[in-house]
């Protein structure tokens, strides 16, 4: 229901950008999972949930559009922001970002998390296998021992083998279920620091509103660190993998996609274009494509220095840091699509050092170095991702004061800034607590230092005051 009204589908579906649209199928295989489902999206003033029809959720009642295959609901965004003030406010809503607001919560800090929850996995990465094994995919929370583990024996889930992406999202549902009281659908814009605090700038649909908290953790996973090479302006028909609808591939229009990048993610977007009926070549700098389990490594070398990689990340200097995490982060394959590229009618093409990218009508010339010349209707960058403070713009009246090395900020063992009261969590952390930082286990290795230096501070204040 909007309002008093009850929406037709078709008006329903009007309501929606495309990039929120997902398929009855994946939707249906969560329903079996957990009953009852749904994830929060906000588009022009409307919050967006997916779930049942008629389920009673915060802001009013679901109803459903169906487009084609896609099954779309929508209720009436929440009511208008009102200016608050809490202990901790943690800007992002994915994995990490839920995990570290949900502990702090039940340690009694008064918690807000801002973003679009799970956003990241909802929208940008396609339903494949995770590539974490199911001891390295829970989101850690203190003082709750509902882990992946706990949720898979609960829905009699065989936890051997790859973990599904459906079973991983409706996991992470789970916890958003069980957390979303903690949860804005905000974004935000600004911060500023106080005395003893932090101004936080958000714009809603109602207009602007500034939350005040002691602490902000920043937690805003990679989507804004999108990385196309420099000479490649992106439009419509170049992107970035994580920018691309997976429906958009159905379009009959676009027929030949080059992928550009040898890594997980852009070898997943070329086998899902290739399932799609496309005619697909991956464009890659090194002369074949590098398959590795990033979790059983088989590499003598990668192994060792994945395992000592927390240790070793604070002590190395500037540069041997950046060669470590470039060499453990080197794009890769999982070892299990090979026999599926291997079998497709995927083109690889080796050594391909992109030297030019024109428009010529429609279509899209793609050129080598080595003169090597492909005419395409899409390309797509599967290149990873580039993080700086940079990137974050709410952070523009800060950047001058928050120390860095390569683009990233110097943080304590706390994962806080040189800013007190500032702290950087997930892929932001990395330069601080190693690789693994951006995947969920990262949660495991940043919530508890994080919160126990909250609590500290907390402690402190209680003393004294
Ligand atoms: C293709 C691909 C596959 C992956 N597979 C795996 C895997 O199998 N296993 C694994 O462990 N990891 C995997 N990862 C890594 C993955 O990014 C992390 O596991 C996880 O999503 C990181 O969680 P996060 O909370 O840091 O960020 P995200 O999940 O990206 O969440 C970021 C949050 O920040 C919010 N946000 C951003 N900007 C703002 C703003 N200005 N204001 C408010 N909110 C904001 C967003 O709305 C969102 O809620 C994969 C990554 C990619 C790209």
């Amino acid at each position: 229901m909007l309002g008093n009204t009850i929406v037709a589908p078709t008006e329903v579906n009007s309501l929606f950008s495309s990039d929120v649209q997902f398929d009855i199928k994946l939707m249906s295989e969560v329903y079996d999972i957990i009953k009852r489902p749904y994830s929060v999206s906000a588009v022009g003033g409307v919050k967006l949930l997916f779930g049942r029809i008629g389920d009673i959720v915060p802001g009013g009642v679901l109803v459903a559009g169906f487009d084609g295959d896609k099954c779309l609901f929508a209720v009436p965004y929440d009511s208008p922001p009102q200016p608050r003030a809490c202990d901790v406010l943690v800007i992002g809503a994915g994995p990490i970002g839920l995990g570290i607001g949900a502990s702090t919560a039940n340690n009694s800090l008064d918690t807000i998390i801002l973003g679009e929850p799970l956003s990241f996995w909802w929208q940008n990465i396609l339903p494949q296998p995770l590539r974490s094994p199911l001891s390295a995919s829970s989101i850690y929370i203190d003082r709750d021992s509902y882990d992946l583990s706990a949720f898979c024996k609960h829905g009699e889930i065989n936890p051997a083998g790859v973990l599904q992406f459906s079973v991983f999202l409706a996991y992470a549902q789970s916890v958003l279920n069980r957390y979303e009281h903690l949860v804005r659908t905000e974004r935000v814009d600004g911060l500023r620091r106080t005395a003893d605090g932090w101004l936080i700038d958000v714009t809603t649909p109602y207009g602007a509103v500034t939350y005040s908290a002691n602490s902000v953790v920043v937690a805003t996973g990679l989507l804004p660190m999108a990385n196309i090479p420099g000479q490649v302006s992106p439009g419509k028909a170049v992107r970035h993998a994580s920018a691309v609808n997976r429906f958009d591939l159905e379009r009959p229009d676009i027929q030949a996609i080059a992928v550009v990048g040898g890594g997980q993610s852009a070898l997943e977007f070329a086998l899902h274009a290739w399932k799609c009926g496309k005619d697909v070549s991956v464009v890659i700098r090194e002369s074949e494509l590098m398959f590795r389990n990033l979790h059983e490594p088989g590499h003598y070398l990668y192994k060792e220095l994945a395992k000592r990689s927390e240790r070793m990340t604070p002590w190395l200097s500037g540069p041997l840091k950046s060669k470590l995490l470039s060499f453990l982060l080197r794009g890769t394959v999982e070892p299990r699509l090979r026999d599926e590229i291997l079998n497709s009618d995927i083109k690889i093409l080796g050594n391909f050092r992109i030297a030019g990218l024109e428009r010529f009508g429609s279509r899209i010339r793609l050129q080598a170095e080595d003169k090597r010349e492909l005419h395409l209707d899409s390309v797509i960058f599967g290149t990873g991702y580039s993080w700086t403070l940079e990137r974050l713009g709410f952070l523009k009246n800060l950047l001058g004061l928050i120390k860095s090395e390569a683009g990233m900020p110097r943080l304590t063992a706390a994962c806080e800034s040189s800013i007190p009261g500032l702290f950087f969590a997930g892929y932001g952390a990395m330069r601080r607590v190693g690789f693994k930082s951006q995947f969920i286990q990262g949660s495991r290795l940043i919530t508890p230092a994080i919160l126990k230096e909250i609590l500290r501070r907390r402690e402190c204040k209680n003393v004294a005051g």
